[in-house]
């Protein structure tokens, strides 16, 4: 689980008191489509940022409202975190826990948000969490989490196990690779994973690291929201790799 705390976001602990939330897990989506699946990961902290600058404003909330949020690309961030009291769903703030969806009413989550949502509960689950899940408008009259996610509650989508990481197991065996990269098996991959990421002026799967590649590169480390030094190592396959829709 790709997985980023409060720090992160330059937030201290939170003062939320602690509480079980430990019936299950609580859906909850975004009231507006974002369009975060295109823009890069630095936008999804900087929405997270603003989400809780909004819930302590305008709601005269301690915090953010929610225990978590999974973004489109795979990453769980942290919210109140587990076991303390939450905002988000009144009703159901001290026994459930909640998690929201960064992506709105018109917007399918991602593949990899999916899988964070699975990751992310059996995290939970090995920590106490009850099997329970439910969608926000199940504890009062509210569209939230949207008529398509709402149908991923319910038809079991968000409660499988989560796949093996295969990502990993997979970046293990992969060289690092900069400009200047001969043509190679490796090089293949590269290319066509950068085919695959809407990168056709590569041209083709045959070929050396030249600076269109690093472009390319470049350009996908900075949609991932990890540092643009055109070198594809440990840290730009799993970006690469990811999977989505
Ligand atoms: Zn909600
Ligand atoms: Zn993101």
């Amino acid at each position: 689980m790709e997985f980023e705390r409060r720090s992160v976001f330059g937030w201290g602990a939170t003062p939320a008191p602690f509480a079980p939330c430990d019936a299950g897990l609580v859906v909850h989506y975004d009231g507006s489509n974002q369009g975060l699946a295109s823009k890069p990961h630095s936008a999804c902290r900087r929405y997270w940022d603003q989400t809780r600058d909004f819930h302590m404003r305008a709601n005269g909330w301690i915090d953010v409202g929610y225990g978590f949020a999974v973004c489109p690309h795979s990453i769980v961030m942290e919210g109140r975190g587990w076991q303390r009291a939450q905002a988000a769903q009144p009703g159901g703030n001290t026994t459930w826990t909640s998690v929201t969806f960064m992506s709105g009413p018109g917007e399918d989550p991602t593949a990899g948000q999916i899988r964070a949502f699975k990751e992310l509960r059996a995290w939970l689950r090995g920590k106490g969490l009850g099997s329970g899940i439910r969608g926000h408008r199940d504890f009062i009259s509210t569209s939230c989490p949207g008529d398509r996610l709402y149908r991923l509650v319910r038809d079991g989508t968000l409660t499988g196990a989560p796949a093996k990481n295969w990502t990993e197991d997979m970046v293990k065996k992969l060289p690092t690779l900069g400009k200047g990269a001969k043509p190679s098996e490796d090089m293949q991959t590269l290319r066509s994973l950068l085919l695959a990421r809407s990168h056709p002026e590569v041209g083709g799967i045959e070929g050396g690291f030249d600076a269109t590649v690093e472009r390319a590169v470049k350009a996908v480390q900075e949609w991932g929201g990890i540092e643009a030094d055109g070198i594809v190592g440990p840290k730009t396959w799993p970006v690469l790799l990811r999977v989505h829709k």
